[in-house]
């Protein structure tokens, strides 16, 4: 496990660069924040940062601007946390620069800057050195929690943690937790539900889960490509033929396997605009949920499971004719005592839609980062956390000459030991 900011000693009077995720949606009209979730998950990371004595410096992305665009500015996130943290934020209307250092340099310990959005200047997403050197010359450690951009090389996400020494927070050490206990100490039997529309996006996951679960139960889209490596008849069903090998590959490593792999016995299918529950598909339809036999024989199989992990839902649930499938899966796996975890933003809408969310052990909010993760991938940015000891030379020369004017030990970094 990398280094969690439980193990930095000193952030007393240290300035810290923390990466947030706050990536959350806006109100078109007003720039009003729609959901809050993204800001409140942050919280336990800034408020032991702030309990440490850290000047803590925020950053973030928000939306895909375009260069500057005023409405994705994250003013409106400093407000929301300067709600937690009264008298204590303060919003800085650029991201690195004269002003930036200027407005750090006012922060008191315990105090709070959050810079405006990394995504304004374009060289965040292209990892260029110099902005990245620019943002880390603002602090003296970097935290990163952006678990949703962790499998991103971006300046902030991973330039500065070639220059700075650092750190994760909170919420990346859990995901990186939870899933890592769940591979490599699952509660079995070791349940995997996976749906959604392209085979492609994960094929990697489930061949991960093939390795370490038990069952792998498959619907939605995707499952169509398999059922068509087996010879059955899709209809117009979602067809990746550029993935029939890979369909085939896996169906027979789980046989190598032992495995139990499920896949839909019938189906919901759409034809003439005409809703059909089949057991055998033809020309014209199109199969969009699965039916209620292999519902039975999923949630037969979920019933039993010790630990359950769910990745895409089983049918096009935004369409009420064919969310029945998803919502008594996401139901099955709430109701189920075993260990639960889902990722995938779609996955999560779906728990949330039928609202059982509360129910589930861990909800993986990452998206791409979630996927990386289930396929037992490194994330970039979680890999180079630790990489750098100490700051470079560039930054202690000018704290040793700070030293003949009496500067305190904590500017010096410690050596720390960090895990590789
Ligand atoms: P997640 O976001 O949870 O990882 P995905 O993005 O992989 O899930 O898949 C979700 C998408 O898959 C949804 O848009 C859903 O409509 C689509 N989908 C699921 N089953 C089918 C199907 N049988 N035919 C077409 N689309 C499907
Ligand atoms: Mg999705």
């Amino acid at each position: 496990m990398k280094r969690t900011i439980k193990e930095v000693e000193e952030l007393s009077g240290k300035k810290v660069l923390l990466r947030a995720d706050f990536n959350v949606p806006l109100d078109e009209n007003t720039n009003a924040i729609l959901d809050t979730t993204r800001i409140t998950e942050e919280l336990p990371t800034i408020q032991y940062l702030v309990d440490a004595g850290a000047k803590l410096i925020v950053c973030s992305h928000l939306g895909r601007p375009n260069g500057v665009e005023e409405k994705y500015s994250l003013k409106p996130v400093a407000d929301e946390l300067a709600k937690h943290f009264e008298g204590k934020v303060t919003f800085c209307p650029v991201t690195i620069g004269t002003e930036a250092k200027k407005m750090v340099r006012k922060l008191k310990d315990g105090e709070i800057l959050v810079l405006e959005n990394v995504r304004f200047d374009e060289r965040e997403e292209a990892n260029d050195p110099k902005f990245a050197k620019e943002l880390a010359s603002l602090a003296e450690f970097y935290v990163n929690d952006a678990f949703g951009t962790a499998h991103r090389k971006h300046a902030s996400t991973y330039g500065v943690a070639e220059i700075l020494p650092s750190a994760i927070g909170f919420l990346i050490e859990k995901e990186l937790s939870v899933i890592e206990n769940a591979y490599t100490n699952p509660k079995r039997p070791f349940v995997a539900v996976l749906g959604g529309a392209k085979v492609k996006d994960k094929i990697n996951v489930i061949k991960k889960l093939i390795d370490v679960a038990d069952t792998v139960l498959i619907g939605g889209g995707m499952a169509f490509t398999f059922l068509a490596a087996q010879g059955k008849n899709i209809g117009d069903s979602l067809f990746a033929e550029e993935n029939l090998n890979d369909a085939k590959n896996i169906l027979k490593l789980a046989e190598k396997k032992g495995k139990k792999l499920l896949l839909p016995i019938d189906n919901v299918a759409l034809e003439n605009n005409k809703v059909y529950k089949v057991l055998e598909m033809h020309e014209g339809m199109e199969g969009l949920d699965i039916g209620p036999k292999t519902v039975k024989m999923f949630i037969k199989e979920i019933k039993k499971a010790g630990q359950i992990v769910w990745n895409g839902p089983v049918g096009k649930y935004e369409d009420k004719r064919f969310a029945k499938g998803t919502n008594k899966i996401a139901k099955a796996i709430a109701k189920s005592k075993a260990f639960s975890i889902i990722g995938g933003g779609d996955s999560i809408s779906a728990i949330n839609a039928c609202g059982c969310a509360e129910q589930i052990d861990h909800l993986s909010t990452g998206g791409g980062a979630s996927l990386k993760l289930m396929e037992g991938s490194s994330l970039p940015a979680v890999d180079i956390i630790g990489k750098v000891k100490k700051l470079k030379v560039a930054n202690s020369k000018k704290k040793s000459s700070a030293k003949s004017k009496k500067a305190p030990a904590k500017t010096k970094c410690k050596k720390e030991k960090v895990e590789e």
